[in-house]
């Protein structure tokens, strides 16, 4: 990361604190690593970004519906599922400092230097091999190749490192009072499995017939060794993630459609185009048959927000075979070649699953701006805003009475009572108008509503836009649609 984007992401990261958006979990405490609390701003963000997702998949996909899956679930799940056998990082220690790696990440901390160092073809070239080297488990060449590139510890200094090693990342405990191997249970570390153990309770109770979807939003846990980057990578986070099943065959078709339909899911938020691309996967994960990520540009580069998985029969098929319960479903439609009933199969599934806390900050980091402005004498003045898309904003409106007297709380109050049943309002009567601007701007809310005395003669009022800091008078019956426009 550049000096620059490090200071803007550093600012990003005060900025959510100090304004009610993120603060470090039980941080009287100093904090455990890698959990974060969302405060009033955060949270509502947090929700609106989750509301904006579940209503695109359950609401506006008519063959999508949703569940609530507990976060415990049977150990066997996680058997069969492959977690307890595969679901781990290669990772690697440095003797000296006795610190731990993910070997993917110091390759690609070296790829950033190369990039930073204008080689980007040379960066490219090491993250492909390491692509190869990783989806064949060859370990001893991956050390080769930490070696080569003379990759070293940054505490240390020293390439003093140990063999390479998988290392499990789901957390345990027990289940009830006595700690025997028999009760041990995982915390789920996606909620794809929630969704798979239901298919057939979904599928029959909702009468979905294939292609149909399952979506689910919920915490997920992972033990990550290097835990870094703020939200970006937790332990534990949310997910939103949706499995659509597909008759076998049909699976290309529908990885292309969500591959599509998810980038549109992004850009639909106002966000911009050049700062997302796909990365196709060669190391594929042990469940799937085709994979890509949706990247986005952080302030320390392009990262992962969203995966796209071709899952095949796996999951239900391990399941079926684990449970000794038929995961199949029957399909009625003719098949055109056999003129025949397409009959009884295990569904085939296509994944689309996004990081709730990673989209957050993605919201963040794509909204932040240190902005200096010319005024009208040619002096200059500065802000921080936060353009969060209006949809999704914290607040959607502040209502803000010039003084505390002359019967202008009174009146902007009635203005507050007509909107908050919409969206979410603001009211506040202290400080100048320019600092509770100020504010506003902060914390990302689109359109702020001044109540004057000129409101209480004809029931106009100012409205200021966030983004432009236009301000005009409109009617003061005219504010409630006009942001309901906004959001819908
Ligand atoms: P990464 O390569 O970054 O570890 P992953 O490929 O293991 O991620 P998936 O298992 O595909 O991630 O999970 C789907 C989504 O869940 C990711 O795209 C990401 O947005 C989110 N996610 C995964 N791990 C974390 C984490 N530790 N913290 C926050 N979000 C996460």
């Amino acid at each position: 990361m550049s000096v620059q984007s490090d200071k803007i992401f550093q600012s990003i990261i005060s900025h959510a604190k100090e304004y009610g958006f993120v603060f470090p979990s039980s941080e009287i405490y100093d904090g455990l690593s890698a959990v974060y609390d969302y405060g009033p701003n955060g949270s509502e963000l947090k929700k609106n970004i989750r509301d904006y997702w579940w209503k695109s998949m359950t609401q506006m996909h008519e063959n999508i519906v949703g569940i609530d899956a507990a976060i415990f679930m049977h150990p066997t799940t996680w058997k069969a599922s492959g977690h307890v056998d595969n679901f781990s990082d290669p990772m690697i220690d440095n003797k000296d400092s006795k610190k731990r790696y993910r070997v993917d990440h110091l390759i690609e901390a070296k790829a950033d230097i190369l990039t930073n160092e204008g080689k980007a073809d040379e960066a490219e070239a090491l993250l492909k091999q390491m692509d190869i080297l990783l989806a064949a488990e060859d370990f001893v060449s991956l050390k080769q190749l930490l070696a080569d590139n003379k990759i070293v510890c940054s505490v240390s200094g020293t390439s003093n490192w140990t063999e390479i090693r998988q290392f499990n990342l789901m957390f345990d405990t027990q289940l009830g009072s006595v700690a025997e191997d028999a009760n041990t249970i995982y915390l789920r570390p996606e909620t794809a499995q929630g969704i798979f153990v239901n298919f057939l309770n979904v599928q029959k109770t909702a009468r979905m017939k294939i292609p149909f979807g399952i979506a689910q939003t919920g915490k997920a846990f992972r033990n990550e060794i290097v835990a870094r980057q703020f939200i970006f990578r937790m332990r534990e986070f949310e997910q939103m993630e949706m499995q659509f099943f597909v008759r076998p065959g049909t699976e290309g078709f529908w990885y292309k459609f969500w591959k599509e339909a998810r980038l549109q899911w992004h850009l639909s938020l106002g966000i911009d185009a050049e700062k997302y691309r796909y990365h196709d996967h060669v190391k594929l994960a042990h469940y799937a048959k085709e994979a890509c990520d949706i990247e986005f540009e952080f302030p320390f580069g392009f990262k992962e927000v969203e995966g796209i998985h071709s899952r095949s029969d796996f999951d239900l098929t391990q399941h079926q075979l684990y449970s000794k319960k038929k995961m199949q479903y029957f399909d009625n439609d003719i098949d055109e070649t056999t003129g025949k009933a397409f009959g009884n199969y295990i569904p085939y599934v296509v994944e689309t699953s996004i990081g709730l806390d990673r989209m957050f900050l993605l919201i963040l980091s794509n909204s932040y701006e240190e902005e200096t402005i010319t005024k009208e004498d040619g002096t200059t003045d500065s802000r921080v805003v936060l353009h969060i898309p209006t949809k999704i904003a914290p607040n959607k409106l502040a209502i803000l009475p010039l003084t505390k007297k002359d019967g202008l709380p009174e009146l902007a109050r009635e203005l507050m009572d007509e909107c908050k049943p919409y969206f979410k309002c603001f009211f506040e009567e202290k400080d100048a108008i320019g600092k509770r601007y100020r504010r506003q701007d902060a914390i990302g809310t689109p359109f702020c509503v001044t109540v004057d005395h000129q409101s209480l003669e004809d029931k106009t009022v100012t409205i200021r836009y966030r983004d432009s800091m236009l301000q005009e008078r409109i009617s003061m019956d005219k504010v409630k649609d006009l942001v309901l426009n906004e959001i819908f």
